[in-house]
């Protein structure tokens, strides 16, 4: 990526080599037992404490999030206010999901206690998007620490101020060595990171650079967590509430300029209220204000290049067929763009198989909610996905028959706002999970132990067993399995 953007207004920031980013994981790995050594009590007060910090100088941190990414005081505010309740619930969380454990040994294995504990990695590395640069790596950040593991973070190379705001706060809180770390640069610095000696990588960014970081973590078979791109679908039914249902999806389509890996990009509505959604829509988006203003809810678009992307869709479907319902040609005034919304857009087209990331909402017309179905998983994406209906039962069993790693019924990225839901997705969205216990148990190694209690009766694993020991075992296998 290059270092020229539509909002940042910092200095270039120094740039981490691999030396530099070997020694972070070095320091981070040196620190990572004292703080293990807190138990999850004492890494649960560090990260309230931190918590606390972040909220009582959450103006500054918007500010930063603001003069990175450019995007409206409101959605800054909202990103500060995913990232406190996130880091509480995985402080409050850690000790019960990860703690030890005790699971039934069976009638076989009677004289021995058996638990399950899961124990923290080591160094997690984690590689941050600009999109939301506090909110998106605080869900691994927090993970990772509260499982007992320091974290070596590179933020987005538009983003780093905010990446260090993070850790400086956190090393305000924590008496002992850093157990955050950032290391600052572009793609390079993030490669190395994935080289460097750590115990997992957990990636967020684009599809393509998730396939990159990969291909790299392979070299030392470094596991990794990949939260990739999105093209996220919502389902309007016949007995939908409509209003409601444009307003989210306007909402999701739009929010952050359509900078969003959840945001909502396609809707399938089904013929009887297409119409009608459709005017609901497109009227919401008409009143809404973009560009540089104090009211706007539109900010930019963050990275140049992303606007021929996001012209290149629109004139694809265009071509091929699409109607304008709003928008157009004249939504662009760089680094603004204006919400779009486009109707009979050919399944095949860019707009609908490739991440537009930008205000253009795709509306579609289906016969039935079959159909609207079939299309929605018709994509490699699989990330968040929405539903809308009248009947609760019935929005939940769409939801079942979406490839997508979440889906909202009659909200939109509710899932997101929700500490204690995995997020993560399917197919080209990636793999693994950030938030709720599978955020948790992802940055953790999972121990089996079983202890003696008193000696067997049989003991089959030795070779002192004698010769009834077989016929006493078979006995009580026979007993056990009613035969
Ligand atoms: P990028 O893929 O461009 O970058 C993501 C991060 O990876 C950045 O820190 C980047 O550094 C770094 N990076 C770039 N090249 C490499 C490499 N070869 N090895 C290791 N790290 C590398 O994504 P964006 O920052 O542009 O974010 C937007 C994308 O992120 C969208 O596709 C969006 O959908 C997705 N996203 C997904 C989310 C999810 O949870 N699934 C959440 C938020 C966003 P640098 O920026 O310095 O180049």
């Amino acid at each position: 990526m290059t270092a020229e953007t539509s909002a940042a207004r910092h200095e270039p920031d120094a740039t981490s080599g691999p030396a530099a980013v070997d020694a972070a994981v070095a320091e981070a790995r040196a620190a990572q037992p004292w703080w293990d050594g807190l138990g999850f009590a004492g890494r649960k007060k560090a990260l309230d404490a931190w918590r606390v910090l972040i909220l009582r100088r959450a103006e500054e941190l918007i500010d930063l999030i603001r003069a990175e990414t450019g995007k409206t005081a409101d959605d800054a505010r909202l990103e500060v206010i995913l990232v406190a309740d996130h880091l509480r619930w995985a402080a409050a969380h850690a000790g019960r999901v990860l703690g030890r454990r005790r699971v039934p040994s069976g009638l076989l294995m009677f004289n021995q206690s058996a638990t399950v504990e899961h124990r923290a990695l080591g160094v997690v590395g984690v590689i941050g998007p600009w999109n939301y640069p506090a909110f998106i790596p605080v869900g691994p950040v927090s993970a990772a620490l509260a499982a007992g593991n320091t974290v070596v973070f590179k933020p987005s190379e538009l983003t780093p101020a905010v990446g260090r705001w993070l850790a400086d706060t956190l090393a305000e809180v924590v008496r002992g060595p850093a157990v955050l770390r950032v290391v600052t640069g572009d793609g390079d610095t993030g490669a190395a990171l994935c080289r460097a000696a750590v115990d997992k990588v957990s990636f967020t960014g684009s599809s393509a650079t998730g396939r990159r970081v990969m291909a790299a973590c392979a070299e030392n078979l470094t596991p990794v967590v990949i939260e990739g791109g999105g093209k996220d679908a919502m389902i309007v039914a016949a007995d939908a509430d409509l209003d409601a249902a444009a307003d989210a999806a306007l909402w999701a389509a739009v929010s952050n300029a359509g900078q969003t890996c959840v945001g909502l990009e396609r809707v399938y509505v089904v013929a009887e209220v297409a119409e009608r959604f459709l005017r609901l829509v497109t009227a919401r988006a008409a009143a809404l204000r973009t560009g540089d203003r104090p009211d706007a809810d539109l900010g930019p678009i963050v990275l140049p290049r992303q606007i021929e992307v996001i012209k290149s869709h629109v004139r694809d479907a265009v071509a091929r067929g699409a109607r304008v319902v709003l928008g157009g040609e004249e939504s662009f005034t760089p680094p603004y763009v204006a919400p779009i919304v486009l109707t009979d857009v050919p399944e095949d087209s860019v707009a609908l198989t490739e991440e537009t990331f930008g205000p253009v909402l795709v509306v579609n017309t289906v016969a039935t909610v079959d159909e609207a179905v079939d299309r929605a998983n018709a994509s490699a994406y699989g990330l968040g996905a929405s539903v809308y209906t009248g009947d609760r039962s019935q929005g939940r069993r769409i939801a079942g028959r979406l490839r997508a790693g979440m889906v909202s019924v009659n909200a939109v990225i509710a899932f997101a706002g929700i500490p204690a839901l995995p997020f993560g997705g399917v197919g080209d969205s990636g793999f693994g999970r950030v938030h709720g216990p599978d955020g948790l148990r992802e940055f953790s190694r999972t121990q089996a132990v079983t202890s003696q209690r008193f000696r067997p009766l049989v003991q089959p694993n030795s070779f002192a067993r004698g010769p009834g020991t077989m016929r006493t075992l078979v006995r009580m296998v026979r007993a056990l399995h009613g035969r």
